[in-house]
């Protein structure tokens, strides 16, 4: 369903009305509103497997670094500082697997991947395989804002974060005893990454801002046990991280090569698009002609929004794509029409959400809202 903003003239109406287009809102969309999307992995998060301390722990967590967001975004700020801010808490908090409390490489060391992406004019940085950087979203971020390219990797990326004067941490930073005891059984079983269940704490975060503007971003310590610099989706944009002011912005996390395959985030994006857009053709056949066969009116793309249902819809459509590959994990959505959601394939997500309009939870599990 297409929802149809009063941005109409008085004749747009007039003929549209007349043209029995079914107009289900026909309030103005508030310049001032805002949503977010937060995410700290998926996986097999399900209830006995966490001590309610852990529970309340996780869900402070999330909640503070949802509010960190949405009061950039209430004050006015733009997206991308609301998702700079939330990533960068989360990437402080040890209970995620980004900054500290990063997972092992096979070889005991800690490589970060970080990708973030601007809507409003698709400029994008990421970086693999940091190994220094305390904030890696924020070395992704100075990758797109100060640098020609898009996407730096290893050494380099060391290197330039040196160069652009972000805070450097030694390995000892970013561990955690609980990741320490992860990668030893890791080792201990020879077991490959693919294999593991460590995986998730992924962080990531997706926004739209009063001027309309989308963002999105991710920032992970990759797979417990990961070897031979392997990447996953994370930074790779399309893959991990997308965000288009003409159809949405999504973060990844779950099994990072099933999402790069299937370009998971980019395909959402593009469906959302092609979906708006098939949309708005819909209502402009039904626009009368004059009698050269010229339309009355053109509609233009700013007069609709797609419904929440039609982008969860294709979001669960991708997500089953991936699920019938083999892969696991989930993404969260945020949409120029204001909207903010999830959808995931595994029992849990680490999630929240919040709006202008007075929405904001933290849930866990998948029967949650
Ligand atoms: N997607 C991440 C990776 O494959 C891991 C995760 O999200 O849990 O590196």
């Amino acid at each position: 369903m297409i929802r149809f903003l009063m941005r109409l003239t008085g004749l747009a109406m007039l003929i549209l009305a007349s043209a029995s287009v079914a107009l289900a809102e026909t309030e103005a969309k508030d310049d001032s509103s805002w949503s977010i999307a937060i995410h700290g992995g998926a996986g097999t998060i399900n209830r006995d497997k966490i001590t309610p301390e852990k529970d309340a722990e996780i869900r402070a967590a999330l909640s503070k670094a949802l509010e960190a967001g949405s009061k950039i975004l209430k004050e006015g700020g733009s997206s991308m500082d609301a998702i700079t801010a939330t990533i960068t808490l989360l990437e402080n908090d040890p209970n995620f697997n980004a900054g500290k409390g990063a997972v092992y490489t096979w070889d005991k060391t800690n490589e970060l991947d970080s990708s973030i992406m601007d809507g409003s004019d698709l400029s994008a940085g990421a970086v693999a395989g940091v190994t220094a950087t305390k904030n890696p979203i924020l070395l992704a971020r100075a990758v797109k804002d100060k640098s020609p390219h898009v996407m730096l990797s290893g050494k380099g990326a060391d290197q330039f974060s040196r160069e652009q004067g972000l805070e450097q941490v030694t390995a000892d930073y970013y561990a955690t005893p609980r990741r320490l005891q992860q990668i030893e059984e890791v080792l201990a079983k020879q077991v490959s990454a693919a294999d593991v269940d460590y995986k998730f704490g992924t962080v990531g975060a997706v926004a739209m801002d009063s001027k309309g503007n989308m963002a999105a971003g991710t920032s992970t310590g990759g797979m417990t046990g990961k070897r031979w610099g392997r990447i996953g989706d994370s930074p790779v944009i399309g893959a991990g991280t997308y965000a288009d002011n003409r159809s949405c912005a999504i973060s990844a996390t779950g099994s990072g090569e099933y999402f790069i395959r299937l370009g998971v985030t980019h395909e959402i994006c593009t469906r959302v698009r092609m979906r708006f857009f098939a949309a708005r053709d819909e209502v402009q056949a039904t626009v009368p002609k004059d009698k050269d066969g010229v339309p009355e009116y053109y509609v233009h793309a700013s007069e609709f929004s797609l419904e929440e249902s039609d982008v969860q819809k294709i979001a669960d459509d991708v997500i089953a794509e991936l699920g019938e590959l083999g892969g696991t994990g989930g993404i969260i959505f945020a949409t120029p029409w204001g909207q903010a959601g999830y959808s995931f394939n595994t029992p849990g997500m680490y999630r929240g959400r919040a709006n202008s309009e007075g929405q904001q939870s933290v849930s866990i599990y998948g029967d949650e809202e």
